[in-house]
This record gives C-alpha cells, sequence and structure tokens, in this order.
C-alpha cells in the first residue's frame, strides 16, 4: 500500500484579503495562487518518489474546511481499508504568513521591522505529527537563506532553539483524520521574503523543502 500524502493549498480565489501588498515595482504575491503552485509541484514530484499524493483541493475557489475534512477523511477511510498504516498517512497545508503589523500610511514598509522567516504548526501532542514537523523545520533551516528567521515553539533556531514545531488550534489541523502539519512560508507582507517567495530560486527551495522533509519521513516508517 503506497502512503498516502495530502497535501492542502491553503484558501481560494475568492478568500478576501490574503496577498501581500502590490510592491512597488508591479509585483504582488496571491496566497492561493502560490500555494496551489507549490503544492502541485510538491505533488508531482512525490508520485515520482512512488508515493500516492494528492490535492486536496483542485478547484480554485475556497473550499470551506468542513468539507476538506470530509474529503481527506473518505480518503484515509479508503487506504485504511486497504491495509495502509496510520504513520503513512500524512496531511500538509502550505501556505504564506502575514503579520498582524500594518504600517501607518506615511512609513515606507522597509523601514519598519516587519517579521519574517518559516515556521509551521502542530495540533496536541501526537508523535508523528511532531516528527514531521521536525524533518520539515530540519529542511527549512537547511534549505532556506540564513537571513530567514527559522521561527520554533521556542525562538529562532537559527540562535540555537530546537527545531520543534509550534502548536496551534487551527481547524484544519485539530480536525484532520491522520498526522497534519501546516507550513507557513515566510511573510507575504515582507519585501525581503515576498520577493524571495516569487522568485524561482524561492519556489524551487520551498518545493524542495516540502519533498525532501516527507520523503525523510516517510521512509524512517516502511
Ligand atoms: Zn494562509
Amino acid at each position: 500500500m503506497l502512503p498516502l500524502i495530502i497535501l492542502d493549498n491553503g484558501h481560494g480565489n475568492n478568500t478576501p484579503g490574503k496577498c501581500s501588498p502590490l510592491w512597488p515595482d508591479g509585483t504582488q504575491l496571491l496566497e492561493w495562487q502560490w500555494t496551489r503552485d507549490i503544492a502541485s509541484d510538491v505533488a508531482e514530484r512525490l508520485v515520482l518518489l512512488g508515493y500516492d499524493a494528492r490535492l486536496l483541493v483542485t478547484e480554485k475557489r475556497d473550499l470551506p474546511l468542513t468539507v476538506r475534512i470530509r474529503r481527506a477523511r473518505e480518503w484515509v477511510y479508503e487506504h485504511r481499508q486497504r491495509g495502509g498504516i496510520a504513520a503513512q498517512r500524512i496531511l500538509v497545508s502550505i501556505h504564506t504568513n502575514a503579520s498582524t503589523l500594518t504600517p501607518p500610511a506615511d512609513t515606507a514598509p522597509s523601514s519598519l521591522q516587519m517579521p519574517s522567516g518559516w515556521e509551521a504548526f502542530i495540533h496536541g501532542s501526537d508523535a508523528n505529527s511532531l516528527e514531521l514537523g521536525r524533518e520539515l523545520y530540519l529542511k527549512a533551516a537547511e534549505l532556506l537563506p540564513r537571513r530567514f528567521p527559522i521561527r520554533t515553539r521556542s525562538g529562532n533556531a537559527r540562535s540555537g532553539a530546537p527545531l520543534c514545531p509550534k502548536r496551534a488550534e487551527f481547524y484544519l489541523l485539530a480536525y484532520a483524520p491522520c498526522v497534519a502539519v501546516l507550513t507557513e512560508n515566510l511573510f507575504m507582507d515582507n519585501a525581503d521574503d515576498c520577493r524571495y517567495l516569487l522568485s524561482d530560486e524561492g519556489r524551487q527551495t520551498i518545493t524542495k523543502l516540502h519533498v525532501q522533509a516527507i520523503h525523510n519521513y516517510m521512509t524512517k516508517r516502511l
């Protein structure tokens, strides 16, 4: 039975907000589009590595969380019925972060210390979710340029904090029928983070980070 990897790309083209500022060079990141691009690339590569990798949302519009969970439950049920094991069923939800800071109108965003960096969340204390989270942190710390903080539960891993995922009560994580982690891939409202997210290098690195971390997690459970 192939391991089941469910990739969720948060939000849809009808979700309000969820985009970067329009930068002076005319570029803008739309979270729904960016996360769909990354999730499809990750899924494609995982299929090539022999996994049953699926996109939870193939629609462009936003799919309510309850519907996403129902879909995930059906796939997990099917996997279990066919003899698949629990540790080999995972859900990774891919997002870009945004801070709650709003720069005053007369302040250049570049002069403000806007939050920056990579982080990931789990719900509760499931050992496999914790391990998958750790693999993702490990790859983020290894592959992302050093200027981006790696925001762990107890501080920045660049300054020595252990690579441990944060905890959150997000609906998708709380109701996921399997091992689950949500990644927040840099801050789209930080000019430097956003430029990196929109670059080829950034897209490739973040795709690679997910593929390698998931593969490392799975190879320890085959
Ligand atoms: Zn999001």
